[in-house]
């Protein structure tokens, strides 16, 4: 395993983060407007739970979530979640979709240990993966985020939490925790007998996506900067996410467990299959642009990844391409 240099510790306290200047919330066809990501929201209808924890090994345990919509009888699990266990301690990457959601995990680490939850790592920005932040408040964790976190939370916190409320009960929708430590570029988190490791990503899948290493065993946290057999979301940058997938390859993990898709897969076949759904969305919306193409028109002239197997593909596919088209005709 090779890893890519990174300084120690800059964990860098919330006080000195600038916040948004007020508390906005929008409605669904605001958020569409304004290019807010909508993978994560709720749809009324109904699917099944969120399957069990897996043991995939080395104390890391992961919740392998289907893919579907936040639903009631999901309670927002729709996101690969999970915790490792260290000498001194628990990290818990990713809470969850939900107070519900968040709440389930935490008993899932009891059964596993009485060992105390010391961070709660936030990858980003969509409710699937932290708003079941809360559930661990009281065990007065470390709350980790990109140092974008905060900002991001602030704007959609309030409309991510009322769509999720559309299906759940209010009381398992869960509070907006905000990171308590951010990171700016990198940071090292040591659990005893294993060090974490940090990296806060340039605009991506979203604008604060924060990925880690856990240097022990050469596994890759990617978060939403991998999807695997469901079709990546794109609510940040096209070309970004190509360039911080770069990043990430330079590190060279074994293994990674992606944001959603099995819980432990190995890291370049599954990127690989991302990096060529990416590619051929950024090429032919090109392309639609120089044929001088609408973005009307250019909807359905891209294709990328169509007939390939990706989960949800109808559901997101398009709006990838609007995103796509509204960054690359100013190129
Ligand atoms: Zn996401």
């Amino acid at each position: 395993m090779l890893l890519s240099p990174m300084s120690g510790n800059e964990v860098r306290a919330t006080g000195h983060v600038r916040q948004s200047g007020n508390g906005m919330c929008f409605t669904r066809r605001e958020a569409m407007a304004l290019g807010f990501c909508l993978c994560c929201l709720p749809d009324r209808g109904q699917a099944a739970r969120p399957s069990g924890i897996k043991d995939v090994g080395n104390g890391i345990f992961i919740r392998e979530a289907p893919h579907e919509e936040a639903t009631r009888r999901n309670r927002g699990g729709i996101a690969n979640i999970g915790f490792i266990i260290g000498r001194d301690g628990v990290l818990v990457t990713d809470p969850g979709g939900s107070l519900a959601d968040g709440r389930w995990l935490r008993s899932e680490i009891k059964i596993r240990t009485t060992k105390r939850v010391r961070y709660v790592v936030m990858s980003h920005v969509h409710p699937d993966h932290c708003l079941g932040a809360a559930a661990f408040g009281d065990e007065v964790p470390v709350f980790l985020g990109h140092h974008r976190l905060k900002n991001a939370l602030h704007a959609r916190g309030d409309f991510y939490r009322e769509r999720l409320a559309e299906v759940l009960e209010r009381d398992d929708v869960g509070e907006i925790i905000y990171p308590n430590q951010e990171v700016e570029h990198a940071a090292e988190v040591d659990l005893g007998d294993r060090i974490i490791r940090m990296m806060a990503h340039g605009r991506a899948h979203t604008d604060c996506d924060l990925t880690m290493l856990d240097v022990t065993t050469g596994t890759l946290f990617p978060s939403d900067l991998l999807f695997v057999d469901r079709v990546p979301s794109l609510d940040g940058s096209l070309l970004g996410w190509l360039a911080e997938v770069e990043r990430l390859r330079q590190i060279r993990p074994a293994r990674a467990v992606p944001g959603h898709g099995p819980a432990i897969v190995a890291f370049e076949p599954a990127m690989a299959k991302q990096v060529e759904y990416l590619t051929a969305l950024a090429d032919q919306t090109r392309q639609a642009i120089a044929r001088g193409l609408t973005l009307n028109d250019a909807l359905p002239a891209v294709t990328a990844g169509k007939g390939g197997g990706w989960a949800l593909y109808e559901a997101y596919h398009e709006r990838n391409v609007i995103q796509a088209y509204k960054e690359l005709e100013w190129e």
